[in-house]
Parts: C-alpha cells; structure tokens; sequence
C-alpha cells in the first residue's frame, strides 16, 4: 500500500483543538500511516515555543541558576494538552524525572537531549491520542561524523515502520551520533525527520503541514494579493528557500528529490485548501514566472584593475581571501576590468577592514569599495527557459519604478534571474516584477 508521511509543525500541536484537527486529517485517508510531530509552538505572538523553553531550561541549570520558570511553563502546556484530550499519558512524570535530573549538579543532560523532549513528548501524546505505535528517533536515526543521516538510519526506519497497516507516530527534529549521544539536527529540522522517512519507506507523499496554505508567489507583506503557488519544482524552491522564501527546511528536499517523492505544503487549519506541491520538473509550465524571493543586508565588494582580464588567478585569489577570512560569497559578477562579489554583509562587517587591507596587498587594484545596504531579489521559473524578452520585460518594469539596478545575475539554467537593488528600493522593485509578471 502506498503511504503518506504527514509531518505536522509546532502550530498544529500548540493546544488540545489542533490534536484534534490533527485526527480528522489522519482519518480522512487511509494513506496517512506515519506522523511525525514538532515540539509544540506558540499560540499567539506573546508565546515562546516549548523548544526555546527548553533551551532556557538547560542553559539556567548548566550555570546552576533557577530554571523553574520555563520550566512550570513547559509543564503548564503539556498538562494542559493532555487534559484537553482527556488522555492518560505519562508525561507529567517524565517531566518531573528530567527536573530531577537536571537540578543534579553531577547529572547534567545535554543541550541536544532537554531540547529534543519537546518533539518527545508530543510524540508520545499525539501516538496516545491517535491510538497509533510510538516509536522513538533516537535508537534508529543516526548521524555520522559529517552529520549526515547514514544508510543504515535508512534501513532501520525501513525494517521499524513495515507494517503498512499500522499507524506510526514519530518524534522529529533529532537522532543520535555513533558514540550513541543524542544529536539534534538544525532548527526546524523536524521536517527532515519527515523527509528522511519518506524516503527510507518509499511513501507516495510527504505532506508538510502547517498555518499557511502553501507558498504565495511573492512576499504578502510586500504584494498584499500575491497568488499561491500551486506547483513548484524541487528546483524552482531551491532558489526561492535561498532568496528568503521561508517555508520548510531546506535540507527536506534532497531526500524526497532523491526519489522522487512529491512534498505537499498543506494548511491544518483549512485542510481542504489545495496547497502547494513541490516535486519534479514538470514537463511544461503555464505561467512564466513561478515566484519572486528575496533578501536584503548584502553588501558588494567592487575591485577595478586595468588589464585584470590578463591576469590569470586574480578571481580565485580574491575569493581565497574571502575564504580565508572565513566570508562565504554569494555572487560574483564580473567586468572587463572589475569584478564585484556579492557577500552577506553580517560576515563581511566583522571582518571588513581585513578584507581590504589583503585585497589591496595581495592584488594591488586601481580601486577598491565596499557598497552597503543592497538587497537581492530572484525571478524564479522554468517558464522563463528560453523565453525571449524575459530578461527585457524585468528590466523594463523596473526602469519604469525608477529603481536602478546595482547587480544582474542570470545563471545558464535560465530558471533564476538574480537582481541587486538599494535596500530602500526593495519592496517597489519586487512589486514592480509582480505586477509586470503577474499583474
Ligand atoms: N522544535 C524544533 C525547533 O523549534 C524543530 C522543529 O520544530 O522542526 O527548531
């Protein structure tokens, strides 16, 4: 049977109502067999997510400092879940044990460990309530030395999940590394528990959900009518996810592009709304653009030289520099005699008197500036692929805005189209494609 991986974020288990719309969607296909949960997140702006809680927790009692505030709120939301779904469920003595544990000063729990009990615990919930089988990460997911989720994790998830007519529920966001400590992935990385499972079980679906439905074309704080995506290809979200486009982790895609295994942003709050899928390169595409992303706080490192074309090296020394101050780049668009690398600014400013200081040594330019306050932005769709006039269209639109372009960058692949404007032109600039690309 075909099964469907249902990953559920901090939002869909923040209280006792989401559970429950949680259990009308699971019921609502047969396919839905493997859940995987978030730790519980905020119920409004004021709150802080149980994983920070926890955080804090931990780092009060490593300093030996009274963590009994997070704490009684960590307990106060899980006892408030449980009761609100009238389950027995033991999670108010697992959470009494840990206390105990951590006020030891001989008997200190990892970082990694008290924040991965947020997922824990709701896992444990979610399964009670469900009626479905628990089964903990920590024995089965394992990282190796480079934390990559090994080839063994695959075939423990594989031979642990194979009953197709049970259903499973998963705690995300961590595993363990080979000496057997218990390892967290980054932030938001329930949702490669999600994708990893998918993959391991070779599910039809990996359905992400969440309090939004799907991916909008551009930012709607920006564009207040921007249109939902409703299809999106593993590809096309790269460069969205990269460009500021926030949707799920973007270490979720590789295992589902891996075989093919369509993602699906769906909405636990307005389950019937489509969503948006994001899948393999469809073989054609109506809309010219797929989306607009962007970013701002870069900055660009502008280097003139006469002849600097002759000079063979001159761009991997400039970029050795960077590497060796520890600046990663973004972008380097180049002139005849001029090259220019896109960095983020956060990197570059702790660092930046050095970078000129060795530039200017090492390469000895005519001149050297760094230019502030720039922001990217990306048109992003493989309907621009050999589209004559795509390019012309953009930069038409933003000439009529009166927005000067610092930077272009179109890559061979013809599906993004990068641009760098003043900060203070963001929004009109993303506006201005919007509205020339969509209306
Ligand atoms: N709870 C973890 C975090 O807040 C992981 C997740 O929610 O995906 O980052």
């Amino acid at each position: 049977m075909n099964r469907i991986v249902c990953k559920f974020g901090g939002s869909s288990v923040a209280d006792a109502v989401q559970f429950r719309k949680i259990k009308y969607i699971i019921s609502g296909n047969p396919e839905r067999k493997i859940v995987v949960v978030s730790a519980p997140g905020k119920r409004n702006q004021q709150e802080t997510k149980l994983t920070d809680l926890f955080y804090t927790a931990h780092d009060l009692a490593k300093s030996n400092l009274d963590f009994s505030q997070p704490w009684k709120l960590i307990k106060e939301r899980f006892i408030e879940i449980t009761e609100g779904l009238s389950i027995r469920s033991t999670v108010r003595e697992e959470l009494e044990e840990m206390e105990a544990s951590m006020k030891k000063q001989n008997d200190k729990l990892s970082a990694d460990f008290v924040a991965s009990r947020g997922e824990y615990l709701c896992a444990k919930i979610t399964s009670e309530f469900l009626g479905a089988k628990f089964i903990d990460a920590f024995p089965i997911i394992q990282f190796d030395s480079q934390y990559r989720v090994t080839q063994q994790s695959l075939d423990n998830l594989k031979a642990t999940l194979s009953d197709p007519e049970l259903l499973y529920v998963v705690p995300g966001f961590y595993g363990s590394d080979l000496q057997g400590n218990l390892k967290t992935f980054t932030r938001g990385g329930s949702d490669i528990t999600g994708a990893i499972l998918a993959n391991a079980c070779d599910c039809l679906l990996y359905e992400n959900w969440t309090d939004v439905s799907g991916l909008l074309m551009a930012d709607p704080r920006i564009v207040k009518d921007a249109h939902p995506i409703s299809y999106v290809s593993y590809r096309e979200i790269r460069e969205l996810a990269y460009s500021g486009a926030n949707v799920l982790h973007d270490e979720s895609i590789a295992p589902c592009r891996a075989k093919d295994i369509a993602i699906k942003i769906k909405n636990t709050n307005s389950p019937s709304d489509p969503g948006t899928t994001i899948g393999p390169t469809p073989a054609s595409v109506s809309r010219l653009i797929t989306g607009i992303a962007g970013r701002k706080d870069f900055s660009m490192i502008y280097i003139e030289k006469s002849m600097m074309n002759k000079e063979k090296g001159f761009g991997r020394k400039v970029l050795a520099i960077l590497e060796d101050l520890d600046v990663p780049y973004e972008l380097s668009p180049c002139g005849i005699d001029s090259m220019n690398v896109v960095v983020d600014s956060k990197h570059l400013h702790k660092v930046e008197a050095e970078v000129l200081a060795e530039i200017d040594r090492k390469m000895q330019p005519n001149k050297i500036k760094i230019f502030n306050n720039l922001a990217l932005i990306a048109t992003v769709g493989h309907g621009m692929v050999s589209q004559i006039g795509t390019a012309a269209k953009l930069f038409a639109a933003l000439a009529k805005e009166n927005v000067n372009l610092r930077v272009i960058d179109q890559g061979s692949s013809e599906i993004n189209i990068i641009i760098g404007v003043n900060e203070a032109d963001y929004e009109k600039a993303i506006t201005a494609i919007y509205r020339e690309f969509v209306g």
